[in-house]
């Protein structure tokens, strides 16, 4: 046995033979799913469309630095990320200040956390105890129909106004929604608890508040695909059936055979080649995201540094298509990522004006990234059950989901929910040795 190594013990019914998965997905789900499926002896094939891994934690590079287009910043809540990144011996930082910027003064400011030291910070965790004591489990589905109501409805019904002040404008800021829409309450109490504020924890690689990957978030997704045996990119699926004798996936670069499916793609992205059962028809058609964007862009002269919240523009979804947020990450670099809601054009119209209202100039636009965030399912979905349905779906027709429809549009929500679901519908085949 090799060190650090021990074999298997129960709980699982043993013995367990290898099965043979395709995983449709290379983003943070599919590849923790495949990396967790491979060391419990399986066979995995991962299916990726796009010509590189990491979906939406994907990273470019610009005059020797990397850029992160979508997920990278962690919290301390992000122990199984956090695991991964130890396992594959990346190295870490931590990650810019964040500030609050003013719109109309042109003033940045520390980020008001008030709640945390307001009387109804003791009413959340009263409440928790009592209607989503599972909040910060993996997956949604155990605290969906206690918070299942519109968010601003939530807030008022409770009087916490003062977490809506302190968690609304990074919530925002970060792609989830404004307050005044109908996003259930559940998305913005998960991002909440996932911040770490809620709840302090110990320090997580060495660093008390969030840290990333140096170099940029893509990095460690490219190296768990890297240590994978089969991942195959820029591949279009083209129909999927599934049997009783196992799953046939029809590709543009030819068929794969496997004994179970797991979704790494919300159902919805992913029904028009699956043979769909009538259930999944129905919640794929629930599926809503946000249209959210990320601009890489040279701008200078607007203020450096840090994480900077827009709050004249995170207050309302009246002010859809302007920028709500910017990240200068690197002293000396005039490149920054800015962040906005909307339509394509709108916001590439919008982006120039808020630069300048700023003091700033858009010099050069180095990419626009629309992505589909956040897939969700609205309130009276929610109330009805939409999750556990989705639960349920779980190994019907050899078929599992993962990703931010089950577990939330994190990356640490998405890689522990995958992990979980792989330990418990796939025991290690007999004898494997898992390192741990
Ligand atoms: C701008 C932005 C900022 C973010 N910031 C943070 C952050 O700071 N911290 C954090 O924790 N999270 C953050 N996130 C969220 C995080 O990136 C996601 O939660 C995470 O990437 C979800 O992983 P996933 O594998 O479920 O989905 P994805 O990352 O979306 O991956 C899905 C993959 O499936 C592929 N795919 C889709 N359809 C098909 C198909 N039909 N066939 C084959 N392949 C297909 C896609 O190309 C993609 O590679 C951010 C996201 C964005 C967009």
């Amino acid at each position: 046995m090799n060190a650090g190594q021990e074999p298997i013990s129960p709980p699982y019914e043993l013995p367990s033979r290898p099965r043979s998965v395709v995983v449709v997905g290379a983003g943070p789900s599919g590849l923790a799913v495949a990396r967790e499926l491979e060391r419990a002896g399986h066979r995995v094939t991962v299916l990726e469309e796009r010509d590189t891994v990491a979906g939406k934690c994907r990273s470019v590079d610009i005059d020797g630095l990397g850029y992160d287009l979508g997920g990278h910043i962690c919290t301390s809540r992000y122990e199984r990320t956090a695991r991964l990144v130890t396992e594959l011996g990346l190295k870490t930082e931590r990650t810019s200040r964040y500030r609050v910027l003013d719109v109309e003064a042109g003033t940045a400011s520390r980020q008001p956390m008030a709640f945390l030291r307001d009387e109804a910070f003791g009413r959340y965790r009263a409440l928790r105890g009592r209607e989503f004591p599972r909040i910060a489990e993996p997956g949604l589905a155990h605290s969906a129909r206690a918070l299942a109501a519109p968010v601003c409805e939530w807030i008022a019904e409770h009087g916490l106004e003062s977490m809506a002040e302190s968690f609304g404008t990074g919530y925002t800021a970060a792609g989830y929604g404004y307050l005044d829409d109908d996003v259930p309450a559940l998305y913005f109490v998960k991002y909440a608890e996932m911040t770490g504020l809620l709840s302090p924890r110990p320090e997580l690689l060495g660093h008390a508040g969030a840290f990333t990957v140096v170099g940029g978030f893509g990095g460690l997704w490219q190296r768990v695909a890297e240590e994978l045996k089969d991942v195959r990119c820029g591949v279009r699926v083209r129909s999927v059936v599934r049997g009783p004798d196992g799953v046939r996936v029809r590709t543009d670069s030819g068929g794969v055979d496997a004994d179970d499916l797991v979704l790494a793609v919300p159902v919805d992205r992913i029904l028009p080649v699956l043979d769909a059962s009538d259930d999944e028809r129905d919640l794929a058609g629930r599926v809503r995201t946000h249209a959210y964007h990320t601009t890489v862009a040279t701008a200078p002269g607007l203020p450096e540094d840090a994480f900077y919240f827009l709050n004249g523009h995170t207050a309302s979804r009246s002010a859809t298509g302007h920028c709500v947020s910017y990240h200068h990450r690197y002293p000396g670099s005039e490149v920054r990522t800015f962040y906005s809601y909307g339509r394509p054009g709108d916001v590439a119209a919008q982006l120039k004006d808020d630069v300048e209202r700023l003091g700033g100039r858009l010099a050069g636009v180095h990419g626009r990234h629309e992505w589909a965030f956040m897939p969700h399912f609205g309130s009276a979905d929610l109330a009805d059950g939409a999750l556990d349905r989705l639960d349920a779906l779980q190994g019907r027709d050899r078929t599992y989901h993962v990703g931010g429809l089950p577990a939330f549009e994190l990356i640490e929500c998405t890689v522990a929910h995958a992990q979980d679901l792989a330990r418990r519908h796939f025991p290690p085949v007999d004898g494997t040795l898992i390192p741990q």
